[in-house]
């Protein structure tokens, strides 16, 4: 199974990603993740990703193609996958709908998280992170039972500088510019699952799951 996972910014498709991934057994391809690692390395592409992430920018699309593809066609041909983060405009799921020919594969379905953009930014400024093991709480939604520490590791947890509010406004904006015409971009090719995002993180999932079953 190849699939994606949309909704605006905070919509809770980072967890509800991690446990697709766990449960039908998928890699999770995350661009967010391969950005940071690839800064971490040094290398020049992970650097000047991060220059549009600490603004609260998409990475450019051809940056952004050319992390996916070295990850598709290097190890990713035959695998059942998950992409989490990408594509984020029109121009990005042209080009991996370009890559999925190439593998002659194609994606099964196009999970879309539907939040209202009055939940979004209570949502996005209390998500914090841990630091060492990267499991993501809420302050409200989802805490830990000790504030500011991780359940799982017992790391610190923090509040990346793209969930601060300027930062969370501007990504907003550019969701809503470009983003958002990808949903109806995949309308149109009969693959869009709609799941109401506002409800707890449980039902998300088993209506996320529901909708799988009927395609399956
Ligand atoms: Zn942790």
């Amino acid at each position: 199974m190849k699939l994606l996972v949309m909704g605006p910014p905070g919509a809770g498709k980072g967890s509800q990603s991690r446990k697709l991934v766990k449960e039908f057994n998928l890699t999770n391809i995350s661009t967010g993740e391969m950005f940071r690692q690839s800064y971490e390395r040094g290398e020049n592409l992970g650097i000047e990703a991060m220059k549009f992430i600490d603004n609260g920018n998409l990475v450019s699309d051809e940056i952004t193609n050319e992390i996916v593809r070295k990850r598709l066609f290097e190890e990713g041909k035959e695998e059942d996958f998950l992409l989490d983060g990408y594509p984020r405009t029109v121009a990005q799921a042209k080009a991996l709908d370009g890559m999925l020919n190439e593998m002659n594969a194609k994606l099964d379905a196009v999970i879309n998280i539907v939040v209202d953009k009055e939940n979004i930014l209570e949502r996005m400024v209390g998500r914090r992170v841990c630091r060492k093991c990267g499991y993501t709480y809420h302050t409200k939604f989802k805490p830990s039972h000790q504030e500011g520490v991780c359940d799982k590791c017992g790391g610190e947890l923090y509040q990346r500088v793209d969930d601060q509010l300027e930062s969370v406004r501007n990504r907003l904006k550019i969701y809503e510019e470009k983003t958002r015409p990808i949903i109806d971009y995949y309308k149109g090719r009969g693959v869009l699952l709609n799941i109401n995002g506002m409800q707890s993180f449980e039902a998300v999932y088993r209506d996320i799951k529901k909708a799988l079953r009927d395609i399956t």
